[in-house]
This record gives structure tokens, sequence and C-alpha cells, in this order.
């Protein structure tokens, strides 16, 4: 996801516009945004190592400390990326940032399972889904990332929620494709085993087959729903899947 920054022109954008620009549209705006080139991560290590080499801990430490965390670097891999660098940036400074680093990584452990799950993602959970909340078993989010060109919607389903069996119908083209971005959850296509989803995994689903997604019963999910444009496309939803159905489920 493009990296949107407002910060230079949130705290200086009167006092020094140019180094507020500089700040939001050069830093943010065009190199932390050169995914192409070298991941939002990877970015956020090189990032933390050089400030914690500097002894810098202040807010900005924190504030990059947090994005790693949110661009995917675990609890277990600052803990080595600090320890490594101590040994080239000094002891003493590694030990002000993990204090620093343990608060921000332990904000996972508040005791909310929907605040550890939407943490441990890059996309937003959106809003409670209540426009299909009647096609669905359980409570479910959607987040509208594009509504342009092609539809992508990240969907959010708490533990044991999922959605009626359906069919994305469409004279041509058509269908719809699921990337699991979080969590742990289910796809089924009716007649074959249901298949597990975990994080990067992707269903191409074509237009005319009856299936279903949601969650495991003791996990969240969110999924990214890329609607494929197709002619005459239409959604019909069909039947709930029973709690027989879905308690067989290994
Ligand atoms: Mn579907």
């Amino acid at each position: 996801m493009a990296v949107k920054q407002t910060a230079g022109r949130d705290a200086l954008g009167t006092f020094a516009p140019k180094f507020a620009e500089l700040n939001d549209d050069v830093l943010f705006g065009q190199v932390w945004n050169r995914t192409d080139k070298l991941s939002s991560r990877d970015r956020s290590l090189v990032t933390v190592t050089a400030l914690m080499a500097q002894g810098l801990t202040d807010s900005s430490f924190r504030y990059h400390l947090t994005c790693a965390r949110q661009n995917g670097i675990t609890r277990e891999e600052i803990a080595e990326i600090l320890t490594h660098a101590a040994f080239y940036a000094g002891w003493p400074k590694a030990w002000a940032a993990f204090n620093m680093a343990k608060e921000v990584w332990n904000q996972e452990d508040d005791g909310d399972p929907m605040s550890a799950h939407a943490a441990s993602m890059v996309f937003p959970i959106g809003a409670p889904n209540d426009g299909f909340a009647q096609y669905f078993s359980g409570q479910s989010y959607l987040a509208p990332l594009s509504t342009e060109q092609v539809g992508i919607f990240n969907v959010t389903f708490e533990p044991g929620c999922r959605n009626n069996w359906h069919i994305h119908h469409a004279e041509a083209n058509g269908g719809q494709i699921l990337v699991c971005v979080a969590g742990r959850g289910w796809y089924q296509e009716w007649g074959k085993p249901a298949r597990l989803l975990t994080p990067g995994d992707v269903v191409n689903i074509p237009a005319g087959v009856k299936h279903w997604h949601g969650a495991a019963k003791d996990s969240w999910m969110s999924h990214l729903a890329v609607e494929v444009p197709g002619t005459n496309a239409r959604n019909e939803w069909l039947e709930p899947v029973s709690d027989e159905q879905y308690e067989a489920l290994a």
C-alpha cells in the first residue's frame, strides 16, 4: 500500500514549507514508495538500524518501529536485528532501542484479538459489512481499497464467520480472485474439499463456480477480494454453509 505522509506539512508546513514538501513528497512520497526496488519491510529494517546506530530513540524512532511492525517485521526478527546491530552500532544503543521495541511489539498483546489481527496486516479492517450481512453467518468487515478500474476490497471475518454459498456470474470473463492477507480461513468449491487459507495464498475463482469463503473457527481471517470485470457480472447468493458442513472442516 502506498505510503502517504502529511507529518511534514502538519508540523512545519508554515514554518518550513520546503522541508515539509521534501519530507512528505520526496522522502515518503517517492523514496519509501519505490517498493519495486526494495520492499517496505526492507526499508523499515534499514531505517530502524540507521536510527538506532545514531542513538535516536525519540518519537521518530517509535514511529519507524511501528511502521516496521506493520511492514511485517516480527517480534523475533526485530530482536535479531537489534542484537546484530548492537555489535556494530554499540551495546548501550541496543539497550535503548530494545526498551522501545518491546513496547511497540507488546502492543499486540493488549488482549483484544481484533486489534492483534489488525496489527498483523497492512490493510485496514474497515467498517462492519452491513450491506452484505444478510449473506454472511457471523460478523464481517469491509474496507474498499480500489473502487476504480478493478474493485479490490479487504474483507475481514471474525472467528467462525463465513459467507453463504454463492456464484459470481458473468457472460464473459468475470469471477473473483482472493488473496489471503492475515489470519487463517477456508475456501471451498461445491463438491470439493475445503482449502485452508493462510497469508499469501491466492485463489482464482472462475465465473459460474459455486463456493464460499470465511475464517477458521478459532482465527480471524482477512482476504483481498478482487472483482474481475466481466460482461453482465452479478452475484447470486445461495444457502448458508450449515454448521454441520462448517464443523466438519479439519
Ligand atoms: Mn466469492
